[in-house]
């Protein structure tokens, strides 16, 4: 699972983080992830709670915030949400495209108990 390997990465930063902040316990955790970053939000919360277990985030909560595929045409800078990678430009037929936001994938904010 993919989505594993994202959280293992996840908790690496994360427990280097609570050592900075001499953290006894991570309560919260918000992740930023982008609409076509490739992973399933509810699966990373499910490989979330399996990693969790026995860290000093074992009572913590992960929160997903979920962003659009936002591009805009190089042609005449319009910007503009998109479902998939196959992006044509609606105002002016452009496939000359760059992407904005929406393949992303961070750590907002965490929050700790110190
Ligand atoms: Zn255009």
């Amino acid at each position: 699972m993919h989505e594993l390997s994202i959280i293992a990465s996840l908790f690496e930063i994360m427990e280097e983080k609570a050592a900075e902040q001499k953290a006894l316990k991570i309560l919260m955790v918000k992740l930023q992830v982008g609409k076509l970053s490739g992973v399933v939000p509810d699966l990373l919360v499910t490989a979330f709670d399996i990693y969790k277990q026995d860290t000093l985030a074992a009572e913590a909560v992960l929160e997903i915030v979920e962003v659009p595929f936002k591009v805009q045409c190089q042609a005449c800078k319009t910007e503009m949400i998109k479902e998939d990678f196959i992006v044509v430009c609606d105002s002016c037929g452009s496939t000359d495209i760059k992407t904005l936001q929406g393949t992303e994938l961070f750590l907002l904010k965490m929050d700790v108990e110190v």
